[in-house]
């Protein structure tokens, strides 16, 4: 007699939030399954953040709060332990080092090994890892059939769609700039092999995390030219700083989510000031925050959560995506010593003139105001990724659009989802088999890119897709490991 047919998980895309839900549901599940995580593009793992191999890329997060596992908090800086080279580092030490991200994918990749391929149990989950580009997916019977770039397909009982951060958008004049050994539309793929002479420039299109990155990797390889970067707010990140625990805030006889925007951003900027007057960072009132964040955003109204968007999100992304104070410190010691140059506009056209590109740039808002032009011997789009979901280049989630299987939010940020996300079709119809997680969910949650979010996530979706079939629905948490009161990076 044959006994019922074991159900067929699929995960598209393992950077590290599919990996996540992957060992997760080998953690979980105590009834037979089969998972298969589907990645192309990046190392399975590692994803575009930590696949890269620069020693001088490192997190922006400290080794403290890069558990992969939600509970257990301390399972990162436990699993460094296992390293000679920080064996014998203080705790208190490790604990706050922001690490090389290369290592962090080491850690991921080694979770993975550890629980979907154990040599020494019998595991109910058969995990298998396939390196092609899935291109569709159709509902076929009461689940999926994916389709891939290599012409196979491959059923599936459930999908979890788990694509991560899309590249930069093209910007206006790159398309006569494809090839050109002067223009890098990817930041993270290997521009290091256009380096021009350091009697030449090079900019950087935008002023955010992946501009830090390819500073500090300009700064190693000891490149010595000009580094022009653009935006149009001109504003770098901060660096994490030696903080308090401040307790004024949120007040807890204040319901943050019946605030709206106007009072929300009153209150905010009322403590950014209290603790300015006494010194401190207000960046702390962000942090603060960061707990109630996905909570605040969905109970704003869409016009509101516009209006952040235009009016307050380039302040609210400098304060809240920090860097390493030693990262800091090498970007603000290029621009003391004339290296690094900041410059305020909007990029309104890229050309290539010879072996160079030149990039007209008009102020920020009223682009036709002031108009200048500078020109460099590489220029590297570090526009972050791609925001608009409904101008994706990524060919699953175009397929996916025009066939009505997803939509984009109401921001236009990402996939529009419901509860247990779930992913919502054309007419807002609730998917049968298709659920999301990671970067896509930014319109939705507005934070949900970083580790200390999409663990969560990675681990719920396990659970959810889990649903009816017997597992251990959760682990008992651990005790949290912060001590209540300490002075540590934040
Ligand atoms: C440069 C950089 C540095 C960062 N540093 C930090 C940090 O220090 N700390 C932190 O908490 N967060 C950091 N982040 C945030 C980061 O988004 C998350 O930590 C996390 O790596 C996101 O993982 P993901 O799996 O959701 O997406 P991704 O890492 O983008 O992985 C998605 C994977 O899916 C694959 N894929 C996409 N489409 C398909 C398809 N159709 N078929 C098959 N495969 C597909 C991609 O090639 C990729 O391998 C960083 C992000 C970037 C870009």
């Amino acid at each position: 007699m044959s006994g019922p047919v074991m159900k067929h998980i699929a995960i598209i895309g393992g950077g590290f939030s599919g990996t996540m839900a992957a060992v997760n549901l080998a953690r979980l599940s105590e009834v037979p399954l089969r998972v298969t995580v589907v990645n192309h593009g990046y190392p399975q793992g590692r994803g575009v953040a930590y696949s890269t191999r620069r020693p001088e890329h490192v997190l922006n997060v400290a080794a403290r709060n890069m558990s992969a596992l939600p509970e257990h908090p301390n399972h990162f800086v436990a699993w460094l332990r296992t390293r000679t080279e920080f064996a014998d580092m203080p705790d208190t030490e490790l604990r706050e080092t922001f690490m090389p991200r290369r290592i962090y994918g080491d850690y991921v990749r080694s979770l993975t090994l550890h629980y979907t391929q154990p040599i020494d149990r019998r595991s109910p989950v058969e995990t298998t890892f396939v390196d092609d580009q899935a291109v569709d997916i159709v509902a076929r019977g009461a689940g999926a059939r994916i389709s891939f770039a290599s012409g196979e397909v491959m059923d599936a009982d459930k999908v979890l769609l788990a694509t991560g951060n899309e590249l930069p958008a093209e910007l206006p004049g790159s398309e006569a700039l494809a090839g050109h050994p002067a223009y890098a539309a990817n930041p993270w793929l290997n521009w290091e092999a256009k380096l021009p002479p350091p009697t030449e420039s090079i900019i950087l299109l935008g002023t955010g995390l992946t501009t830090i990155d390819a500073i500090v990797t300009l700064l190693a390889l000891g490149w010595a030219g000009n580094i022009h970067a653009v935006s149009r707010h001109g504003l770098l990140p901060q660096s994490h700083f030696k903080g308090r625990d401040y307790q004024e805030f949120p007040p807890p006889e204040i319901d943050l989510s019946l605030l709206g925007l106007e009072a929300l951003v009153s209150l905010v900027e009322k403590h950014c000031r209290q603790l300015r007057d006494v010194g401190e960072n207000p960046a702390i009132v962000v942090d603060k925050l960061r707990p109630h964040t996905q909570r605040l955003w969905q109970a704003l109204s869409l016009a509101e959560r516009r209006e952040f968007v235009a009016r307050h999100a380039a302040r609210w992304n400098v304060m809240r995506h920090r860097i390493a104070p030693n990262i800091h410190r090498q970007v603000a010691a290029a621009l003391e010593g004339g290296r690094l140059k900041i410059t305020r506009g909007a990029v309104l056209h890229l050309e290539p003139v010879g072996a160079r590109v030149r990039v007209h740039l008009g102020s920020a808002g009223e682009a036709a105001a002031r108009h200048e032009s500078i020109e460099g011997a590489l220029v590297i789009n570090c526009t972050g990724p791609q925001p608009r979901f409904s101008a994706t280049r990524v060919v699953l989630l175009h397929t996916l659009l025009a066939s009505g299987v997803v939509q984009p939010d109401a921001m236009d940020m990402g996939i529009s989802i419901g509860p247990d996300f779930v992913a919502l079709g054309s007419g807002g119809r609730p998917s049968p088999f298709l659920h999301v997680i990671g970067p896509l969910l930014r319109g939705t949650l507005w934070e949900t890119v970083a580790v200390p979010e999409l663990r969560s996530q990675a681990m719920r979706a396990a659970q959810i897709l889990l649903g009816g079939l017997s597992s251990r629905t959760a682990f008992p948490p651990e005790k949290p490991a912060e001590p209540a009161v300490v002075e540590y990076w934040i």
